[in-house]
């Protein structure tokens, strides 16, 4: 696991179709750029990288990190509790 990142957001996956969110904070592992929660245009490896949209195809929704296959973030619970 990497460590040492201040902006590094914290996910837990529930096993039942749904990430466990900890930490709404996160930016781009690759550029920087920040992410929100509610927006679906983020996407995080099985390691927790997080990235953007642009980054995250750029990369081939390959992790360059850790190779792992990228998956795109869910915003469902920002949705219902809207
Ligand atoms: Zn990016
Ligand atoms: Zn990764």
């Amino acid at each position: 696991m990497v460590s040492g990142k201040p902006y590094r957001a914290v996910y837990g996956w529930t096993g039942q179709g749904e990430w466990h969110v900890l930490e709404m904070r996160a930016k781009c592992d690759h550029c920087g750029t920040g992410l929100r929660a509610d927006k679906p245009e983020s996407w995080i490896c099985s390691y927790e990288c997080t990235y953007c949209a642009d980054c995250a195809r750029a990369l081939d929704l390959i992790c360059p990190n850790c190779n792992g296959e990228m998956v795109e973030r869910p915003v469902r619970e920002a949705r219902l509790m809207a």
